[in-house]
């Protein structure tokens, strides 16, 4: 049976205070429920290599990445982070842009790639913000662009936050172009530019986010012809999320996911994933949510693969 490479890093969980709101334990719970579903092992399992400060100083200015290594950010920006800066949590964030530019390097490789962490989609070029210290999305854009791997990239983000520090960080990249669907009416209240901005109603439940989703790739895929796809699959426009405010149900959450692999496969455009935000103190919940897109994935790769899907090199 064909699988997707999925991404994992064991320092993706790390400890942090007693009764913090961030769900850290998220990404060990994901890990073993997808080993225990047989989507996982150590044949497709990869652990990606902590990212190099240049690396992150592609998105990032060079004191932001350079305190955060060093763990002395400050209570300033620790508040608008939303979590202690340890040296725990810095090789979290440099395990998780790790993680993102191996899982976009296998989709180069492979058609799909997952990582079972990443979408930290608020971290800006200055700083971190909402529980994001670095931006995975950019830096894996910026360093595939530098080598030359790829000439452009959509970053498609289904997460229910805006991705707003995406947006900012590649403001100026025209090879890039920035998709945020996102309920209007949450967190961040100052939105940034995306190149396409999709802002939802409060309450928007499957139908209509299906609709709107499948009306728009065909189109987008074929307008910005990207040599990959980073696709945010954020759970956190699931009903039940705790900060979420959209009302997408499981089944919602499959057919999303469903329809943006098999739009790009069917215009021969690898997928890079990851898991973006979801929230909801239930871990064992969330794993099962967060699960659905690996599900989804590995359904797919079982079927015959498209002919420009597997190509390692735009241009060459
Ligand atoms: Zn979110």
């Amino acid at each position: 049976m064909h699988r997707p490479p999925i991404v994992h890093h064991p320092a993706y969980s790390v400890p942090l205070p007693e009764g913090h709101r961030f769900p850290m334990g998220k990404f060990a719970a994901l890990a073993r429920l997808l080993e225990e579903r047989g989507l996982l092992d150590r044949r497709n399992g990869r652990e990606p290599a902590p990212a190099d400060p240049e690396i992150l100083a592609l998105a990032h200015d060079r004191a932001w990445v350079d305190a955060v290594l060093e763990a002395r950010v400050g209570p300033a920006a620790e508040r608008r982070l939303g979590l202690p800066v340890s040296p725990a949590v810095a090789a979290r964030a440099r395990a998780a842009s790790g993680g993102t530019l191996l899982a976009a390097r296998l989709a180069l490789d492979h058609g799909i790639a997952l990582n079972t962490a990443g979408g930290s989609h608020h971290a800006r070029r200055s700083g971190g913000a909402g529980f994001c210290v670095f931006n995975d999305l950019a830096v894996a854009s910026l360093a595939l662009l530098a080598e030359g791997r790829v000439r452009r990239i959509t970053i498609l983000d289904l997460d229910v936050h805006q991705g707003d520090g995406t947006a900012e960080i590649l403001r100026d990249e025209p090879r890039v172009t920035t998709v945020s669907f996102h309920c209007r009416c949450n967190w961040p209240a100052r939105k940034e530019q995306s190149s396409l901005d999709l802002a939802l109603d409060p309450g928007t439940g499957d139908r209509a986010y299906l609709e709107l989703l499948d009306g728009l790739l065909p189109g987008l895929l074929r307008r910005t012809a990207p040599d990959l796809v980073l696709y945010d699959a954020g759970v956190d426009p699931h009903r039940d999320d705790r900060l979420g405010r959209l009302a997408l149900s499981d089944a919602g959450l499959a057919e999303r996911d469903r329809l943006v692999l098999e739009r790009c496969r069917a215009a021969g455009v690898p997928v890079a994933c990851v898991i973006g935000g979801g929230y909801d103190p239930d871990l064992a919940a969330l794993a099962r949510r967060h699960a659905i897109l690996f599900g989804v994935a590995a359904e797919l790769s079982r079927q015959p693969r498209s002919a420009r899907a597997g190509r390692s090199c735009p241009g060459s």
